[in-house]
C-alpha cells in the first residue's frame, strides 16, 4: 500500500540526499556522471528518452537542477556555465530596446555588463538606490520597464532590498523581478515566496561551497512564464551550459549546503560583533547587526540567519585596509566568496572607478574555520597595519 500523503521534506534533507534518488542499475546512492553527448533514437525516428543531444540534454545537470529548484520552491531551475551566464541570459531574453531597472549597490562585473556590454545589444538599464522604495517607484516605467534586479544583501556594503516591496512595485508596471540571492542562499532567503518571478545564483559561491566549479542558476516560479521558454532557448543555441562533471562536484557540494551556510553565518555573525568593537574598525557591514541600516528588512526576510559575508572599513584608511589584507595567514587574499576557506579582499581595487564601494573596505567571505582562529588572524594583522 502506497502512503496517500508522503512526507513533505525540508530542504536540508532534500539536499543532503539530493532528491534521494537511487541509481537504478547498482542501486547506488550517489548519481553517476553521465558524460553522454549523443543519445541512440528509437527505430521510429523518435527520442522517448528525452534525451538527443548533449548541450541541451543532460541527466547529471537536470539532476542538480532539480535539487536547486527544490531549494528554491521553484516550478524548474536551469543551470549555466557561470553566474554571469546565468545573468546575462535573463537580459537577453527581453525584448529588444528593454528598460531595466538595477541596484546601485550590487556585483560589479554584471553592474558593468548591465552599463556597457547590455546597451550594445540596445537594452537601457537605469540603476537606482534599491533600498529606497521611492526611487524604484520612480525609476519603473509601466509599459517599459522589463525588469527589475534585486541583489539581497548586495554587494559589498550588503545593503538590503524589500524584495516583497520591489516585486510588488514591478508587478503594478508589468516588469518582472529577478533576484541574485548568491550571498543569500535558498537556506535564508526564499525569493519566489517573497514575489520575485526568477532567482538567479552564482552557483560557484555558496551552492558548490569548496571553490573549485564555477557554474550559475535560474530557478522559476512558474516555468509557464514567457521569459523562461525564451531563457531555455537562448541558453541550448547559444550553448552558455554547465558540463556534467561540473553538475556532479555541484550536486556533491550542495549535500552539505545547509550545514555550511549555517556555519558560516554563526561565524560571521560573531566575527561582525566582535570587530564593531575593535580599535582598527571604522564600521562593520552586516545585516545581522541592529546597527545596519537594512537589518530590520533583513530579519523579516531572512530566516535562520543573515549569511556569511560581511565587510569592515578600516579606520586607518586605504593604505592600512590593504596592509590588514597583506598580513594575515589563515584567511586568504582571493577574489569570490561562499567556499569553505575565509577569503578577504580590498574590494575597491577590483571595482575600479564607479563603483559605490569605500577606498578602505575589506570585504570578508566568512568560511568553515574555528572563528577564533579568524578572528585572532584578522586582529593582528589590523592591529600592525594601523600602528
Ligand atoms: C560571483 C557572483 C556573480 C557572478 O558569478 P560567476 O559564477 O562568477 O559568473 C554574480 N553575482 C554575485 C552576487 C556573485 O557573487
Amino acid at each position: 500500500m502506497t502512503d496517500p500523503s508522503p512526507l513533505k521534506l525540508k530542504p536540508r534533507t532534500l539536499a543532503a540526499q539530493a532528491l534521494g534518488v537511487i541509481e537504478p542499475t547498482t542501486k547506488g546512492i550517489v548519481p553517476p556522471v553521465h558524460a553522454a553527448t549523443t543519445f541512440l533514437r528509437d527505430p521510429d525516428n523518435q527520442y522517448r528518452s528525452g534525451y538527443g543531444y548533449g548541450r541541451p540534454d543532460n541527466a547529471t545537470v537536470r539532476q542538480a537542477e532539480a535539487v536547486i529548484a527544490a531549494l528554491e520552491g521553484a516550478d524548474e531551475a536551469m543551470l549555466f556555465g557561470s553566474g554571469m551566464a546565468a545573468a546575462t541570459a535573463v537580459v537577453l531574453a527581453l525584448d529588444p530596446g528593454a528598460h531595466i531597472v538595477a541596484p546601485r549597490v550590487m556585483y560589479w562585473a554584471l553592474r558593468h555588463w548591465l552599463t556597457v556590454d547590455a546597451a550594445r545589444f540596445g537594452y537601457r538599464a537605469e540603476l537606482v538606490d534599491m533600498t529606497d522604495l521611492d526611487a524604484v517607484e520612480k525609476a519603473v516605467r509601466p509599459g517599459a520597464t522589463q525588469l527589475v534586479w534585486i541583489e539581497a544583501p548586495g554587494n559589498p556594503l550588503w545593503t538590503v532590498t524589500d524584495i516583497a516591496a520591489v516585486a510588488e512595485i514591478a508587478r503594478r508596471a508589468g516588469a518582472w523581478v529577478a533576484v541574485d540571492s548568491t550571498a543569500a542562499t535558498p537556506v535564508f532567503t526564499q525569493p519566489l515566496a517573497l514575489g520575485a518571478d526568477i532567482v538567479m545564483h552564482s552557483a560557484t559561491k555558496y551552492l558548490n561551497g569548496h571553490s573549485d566549479v564555477l557554474a550559475g542558476a535560474l530557478a522559476v516560479r512558474d516555468r509557464g512564464h514567457p521569459l523562461w521558454a525564451r531563457i531555455g532557448a537562448w541558453r541550448a543555441r547559444q550553448g552558455a551550459v554547465l558540463g556534467p562533471f561540473e553538475a556532479w562536484l555541484l550536486l556533491r557540494g550542495m549535500r552539505t549546503l545547509d550545514l555550511r551556510v549555517r556555519a558560516a553565518a554563526q561565524s560571521a555573525a560573531l566575527l561582525a560583533q566582535r570587530f564593531s568593537q575593535h580599535p582598527a574598525v571604522a564600521q562593520v557591514l552586516y545585516p545581522g547587526l541592529p546597527s545596519h541600516p537594512g537589518h530590520a528588512i533583513a530579519a523579516r526576510q531572512m530566516s535562520g540567519g543573515f549569511g556569511g559575508m560581511l565587510s569592515i572599513r578600516v579606520a586607518a584608511g586605504e593604505a592600512a585596509a590593504i596592509a590588514a589584507a597583506a598580513r594575515v595567514t589563515v584567511w586568504k587574499r582571493a577574489t569570490s566568496l561562499g567556499g569553505v576557506e575565509s577569503l578577504i579582499e580590498h574590494r575597491a581595487s577590483v571595482e575600479g572607478p564607479g563603483s559605490p564601494c569605500p577606498p578602505d573596505l575589506l570585504r570578508l567571505s566568512v568560511g568553515a574555520e574555528d572563528p577564533d582562529d579568524l578572528y585572532a588572524d584578522l586582529d593582528r594583522a589590523l592591529r600592525a597595519a594601523s600602528a
